[in-house]
């Protein structure tokens, strides 16, 4: 099968993906394998490529925001038929036996695997995944298109939004504004909540307003309205937090999103810190993921997307580190 792999951490442009044809991936014991017929790209499959993240496994096929169809089973595969639709997201598998797995808290597991990084992800033309961690999608209404992004930002906005606390009628701020604030607002405004943004992107500014921000401007220039209950914060701009901090409330909470963040420093603990919770997203987990696949299927939560061509992945990604992307995502479209 054709695949991109990467053997080499070096700068996009510089290619470090190389198009390959590798063995066939065989299913064995409970796992499935899933033809793949759309995967986003995120972020995240930069950093793998250029080295911002350590490689986990060499060569790596990266790619974790899949949706496919399930094409063979393991000899212990019960969950699924051939033909049957499924997702793939960050989150490949887990112990299921220490005490974070135990206790509903997978995404903590010392041992998780993910695709597209510790496991052969969904740049490649099939993909295996253990069958209890497929997302069901049969039963989802949503194309296929717009479900592979709402496998990454679309989840993990969600366990951003669940463990921020926040509830109906309260207000919510958030700062950067790219898919996965834009899977938040959708569910913000769904509920009825005030939604600040805090951009520097034209572009993502005017998504922002159509959909309902009721703010949009420049945290680090100017305040929010009103402090907010909740702040959800992704930028890897440490020296942005306590500006965040400022605009909310004490009880309110802030979520950092960030893989990496450059140092903090709050000097006013008192006016700024005092009375509010700090706390980061890490990794998925299936729960979050289940929740929000319904959610975004009753709300019909499309995204502004550019379709890109398996052949034309490594352009569609310098692309995206130029911030040249039409809409808010890419998604990878396989055609026969
Ligand atoms: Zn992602
Ligand atoms: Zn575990």
């Amino acid at each position: 099968m054709k695949a991109w792999v990467v053997e080499e951490q070096k700068p996009i442009e510089e290619n470090p993906l190389q198009l390959r044809d590798v063995p066939m991936p065989e299913p064995k014991g409970k796992e499935i394998r899933v033809k793949v017929t759309h995967c986003g790209i995120c972020r995240t499959d930069l950093h793998i490529a250029e080295g911002d993240i350590p490689l986990s496994k060499k060569p790596i096929i990266p790619g974790h925001e899949i949706v496919g169809i399930v094409d063979a089973l393991g000899e212990n595969a019960r969950r699924f038929r051939t033909g049957d639709r499924v997702g793939i997201s960050w989150l490949n598998s887990t112990c299921g036996k220490c005490k974070y797995c135990l206790r509903g808290d997978e995404n903590y597991c010392p041992e998780i695997r993910r695709t597209g990084y510790d496991v052969d992800g969904g740049f490649a033309e099939y993909v295996l995944v253990h069958e209890d961690y497929a997302f069901d999608l049969r039963d989802i209404s949503l194309s296929s298109e717009d479900l592979a992004p709402i496998m990454c930002p679309g989840i993990t906005g969600h366990y951003a939004f669940r463990i921020s606390e926040i509830k109906e009628g309260e207000k919510l701020g958030m700062l950067g504004f790219g898919p996965t604030a834009y899977y938040i607002l959708r569910v913000a405004k769904s509920m009825g909540m005030e939604v600040y943004i805090s951009t520097r992107s034209e572009e993502h500014k005017k998504i922002a307003i159509k959909y309902g921000a009721d703010w949009v401007g420049n945290i680090a220039k100017e305040n929010f309205p009103d402090k907010v209950d909740a702040f959800i914060f992704f930028p890897t701009a440490g020296n942005l937090v306590e500006r965040a901090l400022e605009n909310t409330l004490p009880a309110g909470t802030l979520v950092l999103g960030a893989v990496t963040m450059s140092p903090i420093t709050i000097s006013n603990y008192s006016s700024n810190l005092w009375g509010r919770k700090i706390k980061t997203i890490y990794q998925v987990r299936r729960d979050f993921g289940n929740e929000f696949l319904r959610i975004a299927d009753e709300l019909n939560l499309t995204i502004e997307k550019e379709m890109v061509r398996f052949e034309d992945v490594p352009e569609a990604m310098k692309r995206l580190k130029r911030g040249d992307v039409k809409g808010m995502v890419q998604v990878i479209e396989f055609v026969e």
